[in-house]
């Protein structure tokens, strides 16, 4: 962990309407008061708003899940970093694999969002994250440190950007990779991130795991040397599931 805070980010995904959103942003909120690690919420963009005031004052920061690559303009149905900072946010996902999957975006795309969101002043989450053939090739970490090559803008440093290794296979799917395959991924990713953006950035910035991450599994998760929090999805619709990961931080 070397002084790095740990980050607990819960990906609500394409779930919530207004009376559950709510509730669920001012339970985390109330919950997260005692803790140590740092949590971040990022509701749909149509709760946004609604769950920024039941945030106010509490120790929980606010996300989108998405952003665009540009600041304004003809982009129907899309939102700007800028907007999501004006709505409060401190921080956006970008590259979830389920956009680059359902959204057709690569490393470019990724690396021009995730640019956006640091001039908007908002903390990038760049994910990545290998499919299972990947993996079953042992072509893992080649992977892996592609992405991070092409989706971590030149400008990328500790202060605006963290990264989540989210093996696509274990997306809600109750499976995790084992703590050593975690753990080298997370060195491999550090490594890379030390070659391409200095060793400085690399030192300081936080590597999240996500993937099925439960209150369970959380604490031999996040025990791991290069673990620096969690992305979480569908814990993080339960706030005492979500808190309970936070709980396990070392
Ligand atoms: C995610 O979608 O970012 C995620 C990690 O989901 P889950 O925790 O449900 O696997």
């Amino acid at each position: 962990m070397a002084g790095r805070r740990p980050l607990i980010a819960g990906n609500w995904k394409m779930n919530g309407f207004k009376a559950d959103g709510i509730a669920l942003a001012r339970d985390v909120a109330r919950g997260a008061g005692g803790l140590s690690c740092e949590f971040v919420v990022c509701p749909p963009a149509t709760l946004l708003a609604l769950v920024a005031p039941a945030l106010a004052g509490s120790r929980v920061g606010l996300g989108g899940q998405d952003c665009h690559a540009k600041a304004t303009g003809a982009h129907t149905g899309d939102i700007s970093a800028a907007m999501l900072a004006d709505l409060g946010c401190s921080h956006v996902i970008v590259g979830h694999s389920e956009r680059r999957a359902d959204h057709g975006e690569d490393d470019a795309t990724v690396n021009a969002k995730a640019r956006a969101a640091q001039a908007a002043g908002l903390t990038a989450i760049v994910c990545v994250g290998e499919s299972e053939a990947e993996r079953d090739s042992g072509r893992t970490l080649d992977v892996v440190g592609r992405q991070v090559e092409g989706s971590l803008p030149a400008g990328a440093t500790d202060a605006n950007t963290v990264v989540a290794y989210e093996p696509v296979w274990a997306i809600g799917t109750g499976r995790t990779p084992t703590p050593a395959q975690i753990q080298e991924v997370h060195d491999h990713i550090r490594r890379t991130v030390a070659r391409c953006r200095g060793q400085a950035a690399a030192d300081g910035m936080r590597l999240l795991y996500g993937g099925s991450v439960k209150p369970g599994n959380a604490a031999e998760i996040l025990a791991l040397a290069d673990v620096d929090g969690a992305l979480v999805g569908g814990a993080s619709l339960v706030a005492a599931d979500f808190l309970a990961i936070g709980k396990t931080c070392p």
